[in-house]
């Protein structure tokens, strides 16, 4: 838990948010400012700022955020019609929140990457 983080406090039931999954391990919310008919964000409970602090002891956080992606994927019936799934990293990469999370788009055809 980083105390000025706003997805930790997310996660602790601190700030609001549109919860769509919870378990011990992550919990997954709608964006707030969704830029496809699904946009959710699926974010680990402890707080790991970027992929840049990812290493072998913490990865296994990175495979079930994209287990739970694929599940909310599957449940709104994206699966046949397509899905992205979207980590930025630091600013270069579009980073805004420093609490490591995935994005999940789908709903509507998206475009190329830019
Ligand atoms: P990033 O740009 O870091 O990859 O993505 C951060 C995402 O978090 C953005 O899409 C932004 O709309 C979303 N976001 C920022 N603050 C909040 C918040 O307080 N609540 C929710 N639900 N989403 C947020
Ligand atoms: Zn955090």
């Amino acid at each position: 838990m980083s105390s000025d983080c706003i997805f930790c406090k997310i996660s602790q039931h601190e700030l609001p948010a549109d919860i769509v999954y919870e378990d011990g391990d992550l919990i997954a919310f709608n964006d707030i400012g969704p830029q496809a008919p699904t946009h959710v964000l699926i974010i680990p409970k402890i707080h790991v700022p970027s992929v840049n602090e990812l290493t072998e002891d913490n990865c296994d956080l990175v495979s079930k955020l994209v287990l739970r992606a694929k599940a909310i994927a599957g449940d709104r019936g994206l699966a046949e019609p397509g899905y992205r799934l979207v980590m930025n990293c630091n600013a270069e990469g579009g980073q805004t929140v420093f609490h490591i999370h995935l994005h999940l788009l789908g709903g509507r055809q998206l475009k190329g990457m830019g």
